[in-house]
């Protein structure tokens, strides 16, 4: 019986959908043993307050030994769906906050948050706040100096859910992003009642902030809306010093974007922190 049901539901596939879902099934296994094999790795990008390196943002890669790069717009949609996201969000969270427990060493580096994305079906978990006290015991990294990323659909589900596990992992010392603003649909009444710390405006509305009328409308809404909820307004994609010299003179003083640097390993990350921070101390210097 199964096995025609079976045959009955592929006669509603096309030869381009099977190839859709069997490449969907092939990359799921590359995902399963890409982490047994330690294929992924994590980068960095600075997240800058006018002279100075605030934090991180870690973002996941993977190196296939045969495919190459693969994007994670493409691979975390896929571990999303199958699941795979969960023991590979658990990795990054180790991953991130091992990573801040090493800075917290460095006088240079010690004062640096990290982001982290998180997935919905990571943050549906009914033990997601467990997971994250764990993470945060077994590295002995700094609670206050992790900064968990959401995204406003994941919000919507079961919002007294989302606010309870909020306000239990802000009462650690956890930081609370929302991440790629604008582009979902929370409503502002949700806005006001999540204990959010900051907002980060997404890159499509960076991207003409000074040529299109309607993406500089949209951006100084947000931040105008983030400052008077009393949130951090983070600007993300920013690629050119006139997109932060308008960000800054309309009130939005955390830039994130290739601007200052693209995401990097972590050695890389460290170098350019300690080299921007000694170019701007020089800056300091000669302005006294
Ligand atoms: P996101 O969290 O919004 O991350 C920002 C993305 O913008 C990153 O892409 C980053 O490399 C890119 N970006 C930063 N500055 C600029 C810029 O100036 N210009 C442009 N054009 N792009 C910039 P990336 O690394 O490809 O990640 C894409 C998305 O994949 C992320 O968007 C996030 O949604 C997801 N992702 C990445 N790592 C993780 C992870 O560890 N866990 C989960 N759940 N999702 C992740
Ligand atoms: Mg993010
Ligand atoms: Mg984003
Ligand atoms: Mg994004």
């Amino acid at each position: 019986q199964a096995k025609s049901a079976g045959r009955d539901t592929l006669q509603f596939f096309d030869p381009s959908m099977q190839k859709a879902v069997s490449a969907r099934v092939e990359m799921e296994k590359d995902m399963r043993m890409a982490l047994e094999r330690h294929e992924f790795d994590l980068f960095f990008q600075p997240q800058v307050q006018h002279d100075k390196v605030i934090g991180a943002e870690a973002l996941l890669r993977w190196q296939h030994p045969i495919k190459g790069f693969i994007p994670p717009g493409v691979f975390v949609p896929a571990a999303e769906e199958s699941g795979l996201i969960l023991p590979l969000g658990e990795w990054v969270l180790y991953a991130a906050c091992r990573q801040l427990a090493r800075w917290a060493q460095d006088p240079a580096l010690a004062h640096l948050t990290m982001s982290v994305n998180v997935s919905p079906r990571q943050f549906y978990q009914p033990d997601f706040v467990d997971k994250v006290q764990q993470a945060l015991q077994v590295t002995g990294a700094t609670p206050d100096l992790l900064e968990l990323e959401l995204t406003e659909g994941m919000l919507l589900t079961d919002v007294e859910d989302t606010i309870r596990k909020m306000v239990q992992l802000k009462a650690i010392g956890v930081i609370f992003s929302l991440d790629d603003f604008g582009t979902g649909y929370s409503s502002l009444s949700y806005l006001k009642r999540l204990p959010l710390d900051k907002l980060k405006i997404d890159q499509s509305f960076v991207r003409e902030v000074e040529t299109s009328v309607n993406d500089a409308t949209i951006a100084c809404s947000i931040i105008a809306l983030g400052n008077s909820l009393g949130l951090q307004v983070i600007a993300e994609g920013v690629e050119t010093e006139a997109q932060r010299a308008f960000l800054a003179a309309n009130g939005c003083s955390y830039w994130q974007g290739f601007f200052f640097s693209r995401p990097q390993p972590a050695a890389k990350f460290e170098a350019w922190t300690r080299a921007y921070g000694a170019s701007h101390e020089a800056d300091t210097v000669l302005s006294n």
